[in-house]
């Protein structure tokens, strides 16, 4: 926590705005969309309710087709599902490690070929550990045709591209404040959008889609996914030391490549997850990639098991979607980078209060495990 959240909570208290709604959540919505540049946010109980109301704004249903990076949390694909509808994977590009723009374009002419264009309903690239995808090559073919971008910027607060918040590209943007993000407000996540009546229809639905009437009257199916007061009240205190935790988590990066620059030297060539001269990117975690061929035979899971020896947690990167048992049989396109990606990716403590001490203690038992 930054401090000040509890000063928030206690003027939540004090005025009895204890609901999903009050000033707290109007004022970080606000904050919300000023940061990422987009003019309305709607504050959610979870970054995946607001990836489920997105692809319900977006009109996906039962039958329909939604193209998803395979490379992610499952949280951007389970609402695909939600809706009835049918996901699409597809590969990672080695750079960013996000969506493949040509693996795009490749599934959207042959999905065109089988005559089945009309029932992809949305795409939904993804900012992987705060990475900028390349959102310029991916907007150019959704725009091609006509297929609305659900950005998933749940791990890329903060990060731009091109100068541009990450979640404002998208016709639907969605953030993250679940505990293990930038900032959180221990669960919560957000909708970003430009258009009012998305903003509106999405609040509608996140509050049980009640009518305008005395009584309780439905013309639609609603969810409870609105955010609550004091959850928002954290977020204000939260969006106060946001670009302090930006830096931070960038200072952890750099502090790795440091290490790992010298540990090259040596005979290895541990690489990471680079940004070009027009992305910047929060570095929510920090990752390694480590080809085993080129490393003396040295695995992650060698470096993930030695870590963990010194009760050092240090996790695989995502799996990608179209490898997971519950995604058997589903559509995928591309070749195996995110597959690679995976079997060679490590995300190292990345924590915004990793210590001086800390770092020394990680950076002595990687020494040891890069023989010295
Ligand atoms: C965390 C995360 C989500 C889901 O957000 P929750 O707030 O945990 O529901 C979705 N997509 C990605 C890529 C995430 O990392």
């Amino acid at each position: 926590m930054g401090g000040t959240e509890l000063d928030y909570i206690h003027t939540a208290f004090a005025d009895n705005w204890v609901a999903p709604l009050g000033p707290h959540v109007t004022e970080f919505e606000k904050r919300l969309g000023d940061y990422c540049q987009m003019p309305y946010a709607v504050a959610l109980g979870s970054g995946t309710a607001a990836i489920h109301l997105g692809l319900i704004a977006l009109g996906v249903g039962t039958g329909d087709l939604v193209i998803c990076q395979s490379k992610t949390f499952s949280a951007s694909a389970n609402p695909i599902v939600y809706q009835g509808a049918t996901p699409v994977f597809i590969d990672s590009e080695s750079d960013t490690w996000n969506m493949c723009p040509v693996a795009l374009a490749e599934a959207i002419a042959d999905l065109q070929a089988k005559g089945q264009l009309e029932k992809v309903k949305a795409i939904i690239p993804v900012h992987l550990y705060g990475m900028p995808a390349k959102m310029k090559e991916i907007m150019a073919i959704a725009n091609q045709y006509g297929i609305p971008v659900l950005e998933d910027a749940a791990e890329a607060l903060g990060s731009t591209y091109f100068g541009q918040p990450c979640g404002s590209f998208g016709k639907i943007g969605a953030l993250s404040f679940n505990g293990n993000k930038i900032i959180t407000t221990s669960g919560g996540g957000a909708l970003l959008t430009a258009e009012k009546a998305v903003a509106d229809s999405t609040v509608h639905l996140s509050t049980q889609a009640r009518d305008n009437a005395p009584h309780y009257e439905h013309t639609k199916i609603g969810y409870n996914y609105r955010l609550s007061n004091i959850c928002a009240g954290i977020g204000l205190g939260q969006m106060e030391v946001l670009d302090e935790r930006i830096a931070k988590r960038r200072s952890n990066f750099e502090r790795y490549r440091g290490f790992f620059t010298e540990i090259n030297k040596k005979g290895f060539n541990i690489r990471f997850q680079e940004e070009d001269v027009n992305s910047f990117s929060n570095r929510w975690l920090s990752c390694i990639l480590l080809d085993p061929a080129e490393n003396n035979g040295l695995t992650r899971e060698n470096v993930r098991l030695r870590l963990l020896e010194d009760n050092i947690e240090a996790r695989p990167l995502w799996k990608p979607m179209h490898l997971q048992p519950v995604f058997a049989g589903t559509p995928y396109y591309g070749g195996n980078v995110a597959e690679t990606l995976f079997e060679q990716g490590l995300c190292l403590p990345s924590g915004s209060l990793l210590s001086e001490d800390e770092f020394e203690r990680v950076f002595a038992k990687l020494g040891e495990i890069f023989g010295g």
